[in-house]
């Protein structure tokens, strides 16, 4: 069995992308800016969104974080991010989510410009990454691809579970999963929270990459000898014994799944660390103007 390390693969891409950088700042171009804007205090978005801004300080871009109470309107919202579609400094911009409920985040994910949608989330990036054209791809499917590809883990015609539909992991994943590129080409299930014997479909994947939410919902017994298991699940469960009180878990047992597996994430330090890097890349991308050329 082997850990598929997302902490040293992240690390990596982050130093290739530093050195990226490096070499623009000498040939004097452009150092690319990511802006953020976070509404309210959640605790994971504000984390979240730290970490995104201190990567960019570690690779040399630069950054702007713009912070808005929870009472912020819709109209103001929209405003800035008309301001920072217009703004030639700024390369690519991001909407921490989850938004207030009085917002709708389908009306600011579209106000982006699709340019400069370094998450991947505008209606036109996800319609370009299904068409199989440039796009800027979602930061966590992304890194799983990444991953996939530096492990050098075959998928070719291997059946391939994404277990989990949402916009942002498991939809997209099944997605470029299909396509007909390394690492893809696989034939692939998507399930979901009504999907009937979900083991029935686990059981029979070359591949599974679980994007639910549910601590250990993926056990040994769901999982065929050999498979490579990607654990996006990310869960705060309560641990006295942690200083933060909590400790994240996966949607995967690891402890008696590993032993089943050609390959396996752990949770943290698998898919968690890549999903910065893959952001910071898509910026990167993006001042390069290399997706919409
Ligand atoms: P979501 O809540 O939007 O979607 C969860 C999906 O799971 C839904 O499509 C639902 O149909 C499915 N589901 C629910 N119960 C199920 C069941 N019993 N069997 C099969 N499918 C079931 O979640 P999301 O935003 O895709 O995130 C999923 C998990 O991944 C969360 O733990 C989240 O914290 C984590 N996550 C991690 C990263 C990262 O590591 N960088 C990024 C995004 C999400």
């Amino acid at each position: 069995m082997t850990l598929l390390d997302g902490k040293k693969t992240s690390e990596t891409i982050q130093q290739e992308i530093a050195a990226d950088v490096a070499e623009i700042k000498a040939n004097g171009g452009k150092v690319p800016h990511l802006a953020a804007i976070l509404v309210g205090n959640d605790g994971g978005s504000v984390t979240y969104v730290t970490n995104k801004v201190l990567a960019c300080e570690r690779v040399g871009f630069g950054s702007t974080l713009i912070r808005y109470e929870d009472d912020v309107t819709e109209d103001e919202l929209l405003a800035k991010i008309e301001e920072l579609n217009n703004d030639d400094e700024i390369d690519g911009f991001i909407v921490q989510l989850p938004l207030p409920k009085h917002i709708n985040t389908d009306k600011v994910l579209e106000a982006v410009d699709p340019k400069k949608d370094v998450d991947g989330f505008h209606p036109t990036n996800v319609g370009r990454m299904v068409a199989g054209l440039s796009a800027y791809l979602p930061a966590t499917p992304a890194g799983i691809l990444q991953l996939l590809a530096r492990y050098e883990i075959e998928t070719k015609g291997k059946h391939c579970v994404v277990v989990g539909r949402s916009n942002i992991v498991g939809s997209p994943m099944s997605i470029l999963m299909s396509k007909p590129n390394y690492p893809g080409n696989c034939t692939v299930t998507l399930c979901h929270r009504n999907t009937v014997n979900l083991a029935y479909h686990t059981l029979q994947a070359d591949i599974i990459i679980a994007a639910v939410g549910i601590p250990g919902l993926i056990t040994a017994e769901m999982v065929k000898e050999g498979a490579v298991v990607i654990d996006v699940g990310t869960t705060r469960v309560a641990d006295e014994t942690r200083k933060a009180g909590y400790r994240l878990r996966g949607d995967v047992d690891f402890d008696n799944v590993a032993p089943k597996c050609s390959f396996i994430t752990p949770v943290p330090g698998g898919v968690g660390p890549l999903t910065i890097a893959m952001l910071l890349k898509n910026t990167l991308r993006a001042a390069k103007r290399e997706v919409y050329a």
